[in-house]
């Protein structure tokens, strides 16, 4: 059976008489235009295994199944949304079914080899999914997810914007990350309350080891934890003005207009690592400003 002699989605959800669940972040892409666009953004796959977190009805998986994936693991946490995801399969051993909740899956045993993730994430776990993803033990070879709109810009943020803050410096010093499409809250069904965004994330070839991504997580936590004080005073527990001084930085700034290679040299200076030589440092430039 093709995507094509599937009823549509709507039709599927009545003859399964489900109805959308609040508490599982349900809103649903019942377009199967506009689910293909965004595995087009997502590819091309080569041959490589997707995951795809919280399928519900299937039409992010529909477009999946027509595309280039090798293989397509759908991880579903709703258990009334099975039956209808297993007359998806076509038999080939393609398509995988997995009920679980994703935040507790270990993605390494789903897949082999690398893999990507392709989700219109649930909105009350997105963040803690990404995170997860970002700084876990296993790494995706990129990852193409739906958010709401705002955390989307938190993601994808730049210094000195008003969503500059922790979620944009670990995301964007673990991948490059871009947000590729807008789509208003009327594209699903039910519509939620706010507009939603595709971010699409490839993790960085030299992006941090586990130490200094610990390292990077304690400083942005102090740093963004008072993003209003001066770092000398936000990052006093870390080492303060001494702190800023080994990484180049003047103590009189603030984190929201820190870029990300001044939070690696901060991160380097706590975790002790040494710091690359400039420029090699991530097109940075130190500034060893000195004021007053
Ligand atoms: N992919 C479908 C679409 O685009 O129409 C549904 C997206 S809906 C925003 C989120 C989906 O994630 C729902 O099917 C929901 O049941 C599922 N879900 C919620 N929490 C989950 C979790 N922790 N693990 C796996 N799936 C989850």
């Amino acid at each position: 059976m093709t995507p094509n002699d599937l009823p549509s989605l709507r039709e599927t959800l009545d003859a399964h008489g489900l109805l959308a669940k609040k508490s599982f972040g349900q809103h649903f892409l019942l377009d199967l235009n506009v689910t293909r666009k965004i595995v087009r953004l997502a590819g091309p796959f080569e041959g490589r295994a997707v995951i795809e977190v919280g399928p519900g009805p299937g039409g992010l998986t529909r477009a999946l199944l027509e595309s280039d994936a090798g293989t397509v693991v759908l991880v579903e946490k709703d258990p009334r949304f099975l039956p209808l995801l297993g007359e998806l399969d076509d038999g080939s051993g393609r398509l995988t079914v997995v009920e679980a909740d994703a935040l507790g899956v270990r993605e390494a045993e789903l897949v082999e080899g690398p893999a990507h993730i392709v989700s219109n994430l649930p909105y009350n776990v997105g963040t803690p999914l990404l995170i997860k993803w970002l700084t876990g033990p296993w790494t995706p070879h990129a990852l193409t997810l739906m958010f709401q709109k705002e955390v989307a810009e938190r993601i994808t943020a730049a210094p000195g914007d008003e969503a500059y803050g922790r979620l944009a410096v670990i995301s964007q010093a673990v991948c490059e990350a871009k947000l590729v499409m807008h789509l208003p809250a009327a594209a699903f069904t039910p519509p939620p309350k706010v507009a939603s965004a595709v971010v699409h994330l490839v993790p960085r070839a030299d992006r941090p080891d586990q130490d200094l991504l610990k390292a990077l997580e304690r400083v942005t936590a102090a740093a963004f934890g008072q993003r209003r004080k001066m770092l000398r005073s936000s990052l006093k527990p870390l080492g303060g003005a001494a702190l800023c001084e080994a990484a180049g930085l003047s103590p009189e700034d603030r984190a929201e207009v820190i870029d990300l290679a001044g939070f690696l040299r901060l991160a380097r200076a706590v975790a002790g690592q040494p710091q690359p030589a400039a420029p090699g440092d991530g097109g940075a430039t130190m500034m060893r400003r000195k004021r007053g």
